[in-house]
């Protein structure tokens, strides 16, 4: 028989297969995801659909789709689907189909056996069911392996020396958390708390309320009442902003003719903060926090006994709650295994280890550093121009982008100077000064102007930071080469000699800082400096769809690759002319050229 063990994480509302391939544990699958939705439909034509098709249609036609099947496992309950009933663990075995021939077209062999992971308090009537789950399908379930120990795997605490791990799982549907010893192979959970019908899709249904709510008072229609497809267009919406939400402290939500009324149509355009969202989910991410002390209470542990805490599950990148697990745990917890892979990945560990591999833990690309910029704060009472927090802190995963709002200190004030740091240190000038850029042409305002930094770290170590001018999208960025490599004495030396230049102006009220809260465009080559700087957004008159689309195009001209860049700005400038002499041939041209350079842009993204 083959040694090929694979390793699967059966989800509430997606699922992964993940096996050992090129000498590591991988997660295996078509796309950049590599998740399967946990979603199983027939469509109107009866031909049967397995995850993606049948979450499109779930909206839809609810009785022809199933999804979060993994809460009636081990009831004998059976599930309508169109005209068919089905009992729980036959719609899981058609999930596990469709994973067993995603490995198969990935690795040209079908898996015959598998490690299936279940929540660690799924009774035995539940384990049960997940093996017939399995056998249905066609794969012999080798092990059945408890959700937290699969994670404690991924990270890499089943290395043989003892630990002590909190791990806290967020997903689409549910929540768990768990206190759980590891040594080796040998996992205690020593208490498990958790809520089962708590999860992302809560955070959704709250957004899409709120999107409902907008919609029906720019336009008087309540789209709740008898608009299923545009309520599904909400939902989805929603969901995407939720996610931006993660990384951007704002998203604005366009969805174009969402319903029409007397043939026109009705737009729905909508700006979210982060802290607006906050606020709504907040109530939800703090009841989370009293099943953490119940957990570790049942546990006869305390958090410093805690060697660190485990995220898993998609929801746990919602900012938020990071942010409140060190407020209550103090304790900086690890996302640096991808939280909706980590589970599959543990599963494909222990796979591994019954196949006869060694494998210890898997292989992650994270950002050995922390990365941020400096900024006009309050250190000890006293204003302090050179605070510092990270913007991309380290073991975060790679490739990622993340943005954090600014705001310019004094009235009228034109120009900041961006002044770009590797490290962690509260005070900017301990940590090392990798790159800087003044960002000038700002407009001049007596309130406090919003100015974005947005930061993008890759995989080949490049780092572009831009900082935006939100009410204009006036942009300025500089790329800085190798930001992983870890400097060489010189490089120290040098950076801490303009350290204690900047050092000199410590404690000085300086004109052109910025308070916690970017349009220009400057590269900085390995040391080598070029400016470029982009025009403020063009003003279409008269035309939201092209001025939306300009917008969008500003937005997205620090994440495009230069080529791509070049051309959306000759673009803008086509239109801008197109526009301003009335030539509307000329205008639709450009537009829908751009249009078009801007869906390739973001499907890469
Ligand atoms: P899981 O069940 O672990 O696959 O988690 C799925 C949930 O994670 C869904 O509710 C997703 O919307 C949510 N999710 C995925 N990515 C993000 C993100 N960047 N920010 C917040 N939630 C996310």
């Amino acid at each position: 028989m083959s040694d090929l063990i694979a390793g699967i994480d059966l989800g509430t509302t997606n699922s992964e297969i993940a096996a050992f391939a090129g000498g590591q544990v991988r997660v295996l699958g078509p796309g950049d995801t590599r998740m399967l939705p946990s979603c199983v439909g027939f469509s109107p034509a009866g031909e049967l659909l397995v995850g993606e098709a049948a979450r499109n249609q779930q909206a839809l036609y609810p009785e022809r789709t199933v999804r979060s099947i993994k809460r009636k496992m081990g009831s004998e309950e059976k599930v309508r689907v169109g005209s068919k009933d089905f009992l729980p663990q036959e719609i899981s075995a058609l999930i596990l189909r469709e994973l067993a021939e995603w490995a198969h077209r990935a690795l040209g062999e079908r898996p015959q056996r598998a490690v299936i992971t279940v929540p660690a308090y799924f009774s035995d009537p539940q384990r049960n069911a997940t093996r017939e789950a399995g056998a249905l399908a066609g794969l012999e379930v080798v092990r059945i392996l408890n959700e937290p120990t699969a994670a404690s795997l991924a990270y890499g605490y089943g290395d043989g020396s003892p630990h002590t791990v909190l791990i806290y799982d967020l997903g689409g549907g549910t929540f768990d958390v768990s206190v759980v010893t590891v040594e080796g192979d040998i996992t205690e959970v020593l208490a498990s708390h958790g809520n089962n019908h708590l999860g992302g899709d809560d955070f959704d249904d709250l957004l899409t309320e709120r999107l409902a709510a907008e919609f029906e008072k720019q336009h008087g229609v309540d789209v709740r009442q008898g608009h299923p497809a545009a309520k599904a267009r909400l939902w989805w919406a929603a969901e995407e902003a939720k996610k931006k939400l993660s990384f951007e402290p704002y998203v604005k939500v366009r969805e174009e003719a969402l319903l029409t009324r007397l043939f026109r149509p009705l737009h729905l355009e909508v700006e979210i903060s982060r802290d607006e969202y906050e606020g709504m989910i907040r109530p939800l991410v703090e009841s989370t926090l009293d099943s953490v002390s119940k957990a570790l209470q049942d546990s006869g542990k305390k958090p410093g006994d805690m060697d660190a805490i485990l995220l898993v599950g998609g929801s746990t990148r919602t900012p938020l709650v990071s942010s409140l697990l060190i407020e209550n745990i103090g304790l900086e917890p690890r996302q640096d295994v991808h939280p909706d892979l980590a589970v599959a990945l543990g599963a494909g560990v222990m796979a591994s280890r019954l196949a006869g591999r060694a494998v210890e833990r898997v292989l992650v690309d994270v950002s050995p550093y922390s990365f941020g910029v400096s900024y006009l704060g309050d250190r000890g009472g006293y204003p302090y121009p050179h605070c510092y927090k990270p913007i991309i802190r380290r073991n975060t995963p790679l490739p990622l982008t993340r943005t954090e709002q600014y705001m310019t200190s004094h009235p009228y004030q034109t120009e900041v100077d961006v002044h770009v740091y590797q490290g962690d240190d509260e005070d900017a000038l301990k940590n090392i000064l990798v790159g800087d850029f003044r960002v000038e042409g700002l407009t001049a305002m007596e309130d406090a102007n919003e100015i974005l930094c947005r930061m993008r770290l890759d995989l080949d170590g490049i780092l572009e930071v831009a900082a935006v001018e939100k009410r204009t999208g006036k942009s300025k960025q500089i790329r800085i080469a190798n930001a992983l490599r870890a400097k060489s004495a010189e490089e120290i030396a040098a950076g801490r000699e303009q350290i204690q230049e900047l050092y000199e102006t410590r404690g000085e009220m300086v004109g052109d800082a910025w308070e916690t809260a970017e349009d220009l465009e400057e590269e900085v080559v390995d040391g080598g400096a070029q400016v470029v700087e982009m025009p403020a957004p063009v003003r279409a008159d008269g035309d939201a769809e092209i001025e939306s689309l300009l917008e969008r195009s500003h937005w997205l001209l620090a994440k495009m690759h230069a080529e791509d860049r070049e051309e959306a700005i000759d673009l803008h400038e086509k239109i801008d002319t197109a526009a301003a002499s009335g030539d509307v041939a000329a205008l639709k041209e450009a537009s829908g050229a751009l249009k078009e350079l801007l869906f390739f842009v973001e499907g890469q993204n």
